[in-house]
């Protein structure tokens, strides 16, 4: 029989994370604060705990995982890696097909994997109360089931228009012991001076990061927490190309390619970021990250000095933006909507050491298909867009007749997302590039640095 599943003991399950900043030929840029110094670690405690802190400066190569935080993850790690012997066939190529599965967490996918640390942390530092934002509900849900562990209070500003229509995410929420509030709400200042310019605002990802983020910075008690883009968000989610690389060793294969949707970018970090290592040290391999054509972040955005919210509260960044006020198309990704990236990743892009493509809508609808139909596991919207890659990696191999190994991550399940499945089944999804002048216009509304 063909071996389709390869598995880890739970002692397997790696004991450090892994800092990329280690192995980076040029050092992070750091974020700016409003007068255009870096941040110092002093301002950052108005919203985030020491501990966080500290793993967002990190220089040393690996972190060790606390024990209590390596049991909470048992529940469901060392996830699964697959071979998509049914995919591959179906395609008719020579290559082989790995795939690494996130959609085992009780949240439905990666994102528990910072979460969890995330909640440990703050409540080793006497935190008591946690906000933070969700666009389509699968952060919202990843910190409420983590704070529910440590027993941590969870606010969640949701952006409306999703808060109307995932009532499901929401009630995961509150299972899960949460408060969530459809954002903007009226109590906050974000929230206010939003609603009084429009009171019909549905809401968006940089908005609701406003209002969390001024509830954390104005109670004591209470900090913030994020579930993309920071670096240690991106450095809690090595542990995902950890486990892979043991998994492939135990079949003696090593990826030629590595591939991720890529949204503030955690998910491709986590799985691409451990193989770049073995990059630094001279190893051939491609780290492809994916994002949708209408948010074309890293493939055609700004790299430049940018908010990370709506408002401006936040530090600049530097990283691929368009921009800090872009208001994003609602395509169905919703998790791949912001309008920047992880300042890691753009870094690595901007150097040429990690590849960027987007793809169309409907592509990644069809490859979710595909690969459902040949491999049982209904993806995410958001995981289509790696699966359509890997989709189109693996035909490149059947024209060249080369048996490359591709490997890449399939981020979550999309069992909260059927709505979209049947609107593709329907035809009444479209392509929508972003237009070239909104990426222009973006540029002046930069913020200016120095
Ligand atoms: C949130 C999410 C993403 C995008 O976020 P990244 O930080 O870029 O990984 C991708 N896939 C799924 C299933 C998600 O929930």
């Amino acid at each position: 029989m063909q071996q389709t599943k390869i598995l880890l003991e739970e002692s397997e399950m790696p004991t450090h994370w892994y800092n990329v900043a280690a192995d980076m030929p040029n050092p992070p840029a750091p974020p700016l604060g409003p007068d255009g110094n870096p941040v110092t670690p002093d301002a950052m405690s108005a919203i985030f705990c020491e501990p966080i802190i500290q793993q967002e400066m990190a220089q040393e190569r690996w972190i060790e995982i606390p024990d209590e935080v390596r049991q909470v993850l048992t529940m469901w790690r060392p996830s699964p890696m697959f071979r998509a012997h049914r995919l591959e066939k179906a395609l008719g190529t020579p290559a082989k097909i790995f795939y690494k599965y996130e959609g085992v967490s009780p949240a439905g996918s990666h994102k528990p994997n910072s979460a969890v640390p995330q909640a440990y942390y703050n409540k080793m530092a006497g935190v008591k109360k946690l906000t933070t934002e969700t666009g389509a509900g699968q952060w919202g849900s990843s910190i409420s089931l983590a704070g529910q562990m440590y027993g941590l209070d969870v606010t969640v500003y949701m952006v409306k228009v999703s808060y109307q229509q995932k009532p499901f995410r929401r009630s995961m929420m509150e299972t899960w012991g949460a408060k969530v509030y459809a954002s903007p709400t009226d109590h906050t200042q974000a929230g206010k001076a939003a609603l009084a310019a429009d009171p019909n605002n549905p809401g968006s990802l940089g908005l609701a990061i406003s209002e969390a983020v001024e509830v954390a910075a104005s109670n004591p008690d209470t900090c913030y927490s994020l579930g993309s883009v920071l670096n240690h968000v991106c450095l809690h989610q090595t542990i995902i190309g950890q486990e892979a690389k043991k998994q492939l060793a135990k079949v003696d294969e090593y990826p030629d390619i590595v591939i991720g949707c890529c949204g503030g970018g955690s998910n491709f970090a986590g799985v691409a970021f451990p193989f770049l290592a073995d990059k630094a040290a001279g190893k051939e391999v491609r780290l492809v990250a994916v994002e949708p054509d209408s948010c074309p972040t890293l493939t055609r955005g700004h790299y430049a000095y940018d908010f990370g919210d709506s408002v401006g509260m936040t530090p600049l960044m530097l990283m691929y933006t368009l921009g800090h006020d872009f208001m994003p198309p609602s395509i169905h990704a919703g998790g791949l909507r912001y309008h920047g990236d992880s300042p890691l990743l753009s870094q690595l892009v901007k150097e040429g050491i990690v590849e960027a493509h987007g793809i169309p809508q409907l592509a990644t609808f069809e490859a979710g298909v595909q690969f459902a139909r040949a491999e049982g596991i209904i993806p995410a919207p958001e995981s289509c867009h790696a699966v359509a890659r890997a989709i189109i990696e693996a035909n490149a191999c059947k024209e060249s007749g080369e048996a490359k190994t591709i490997l890449f991550n399939l981020s979550g399940h999309g069992h909260f997302d059927m709505a979209s499945y049947d609107k593709f089944f329907a035809g009444e999804l479209e392509n929508y590039a972003y237009p070239e002048q909104a990426i222009k216009d973006a540029l002046s509304h930069l913020p200016k640095v120095g």
